[in-house]
């Protein structure tokens, strides 16, 4: 299988079939989105002085011996997460100087879980051999030991992280890097799911996703974030419901050079070194204040079972 060339996420896909059959998750969706308006438009604020201390939990499902990622290659990818929700990553230097002001610090920390959900010692890995070769965003099969997967741990204590073979959408003949769960949904599917090549910065990942950015964009929309265009298929009526991050048309791929414009957003034009935007991973090297305070709201309404520290 060759490796794809533009990055492809199936969060939104995955959303709109929730919204479409879970009359909770609707609901859910419209309190949560309440609390980020409030914070967005600063009617709010959060009491959180961080950081948030998420412990992860990775379940790697593997069909080949190579799948079985190592140790090695998760404890990379946690690192990344740690750096790149700090702003500590080192390419950070990166960002235009016009959007270096709106670099946040998201004050939120991960580290694999060190007790299992029966109060015993873990490393934080699952891992499972299985005889599925690929997974569908939509029926979540990874996601459960009877579908060849395996069953989310807690996930008011965990962030659930699966590594799989190959992640597919049906309607969409391109290879999909990982997709998410928003806040509000069935706590069995809540977590993000990625494929093994682009998870984590040896091992197996692969360029140009080896750097661990599938994973910090991912985790984005586990903590309410919408990609940086405003997912309106290249409109420019589309938003992402924060007001710092320039309206865009699209989405941006590979290494863009700046200014990249669409929707008359010149001079600044779009801001594809955001992570939520589809460039490659060493493209992408900030989250917003806007954002940040957005995942601030989620971790003070769906996800406030996370301690504040
Ligand atoms: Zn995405």
């Amino acid at each position: 299988m060759s490796t794809p060339t533009r990055r492809g996420c199936g969060t939104m896909p995955v959303h709109h079939r929730l919204m479409a059959e879970s009359p909770a998750y609707a609901s859910a969706r419209v309190e949560i989105e309440n609390q980020a308006f409030a914070y967005e438009t600063g009617a709010a604020a959060t009491a959180r002085v961080g950081p948030t201390r998420i412990p992860v939990v990775v379940h790697v499902v593997f069909h080949t011996a190579a799948q079985n990622i190592d140790d090695d290659q998760i404890t990379g990818q946690i690192d990344v997460l740690n750096k790149d929700y700090r702003a500590q990553n080192a390419d950070v230097g990166q960002v235009p100087p016009v959007w270096k002001p709106l670099v946040a610090d998201s004050r939120i920390e991960f580290e694999l879980a060190t007790t299992d959900p029966d109060g015993q010692p873990t490393d934080g890995i699952t891992r499972t051999e299985t005889a599925k070769t690929k997974f569908n965003i939509f029926t979540d099969e990874v996601k459960s030991a009877s579908t060849g997967g395996h069953d989310a741990w807690p996930a008011d204590k965990y962030l659930n992280i699966w590594v799989c073979p190959r992640i597919f959408d049906p309607n969409d003949p391109s290879e999909i890097l990982g997709y998410a769960q928003f806040p509000g949904g069935d706590p069995e599917t809540d977590g993000v799911v990625i494929g093994h090549k682009f998870f984590g910065t040896s091992g197996t990942a692969t360029a140009p996703f080896n750097l661990g950015r599938t994973a910090t964009h991912e985790v984005g929309h586990w903590l309410n974030l919408f990609h940086i265009w405003g997912d309106d298929d290249g409109g420019c009526s589309g938003s992402d419901l924060v007001a710092d991050t320039p309206n865009a048309g699209g989405p941006n791929f590979g290494t863009p050079t700046f200014p990249s414009l669409t929707c008359n957003n010149g001079p600044d034009g779009d801001m594809f070194v955001n992570y939520m935007d589809y460039t490659d991973d060493k493209g992408m090297f900030m989250f917003t204040k806007g954002q940040s305070d957005r995942m601030a709201a989620t971790l003070d309404s769906f996800r406030s079972s996370f301690d504040g520290g």
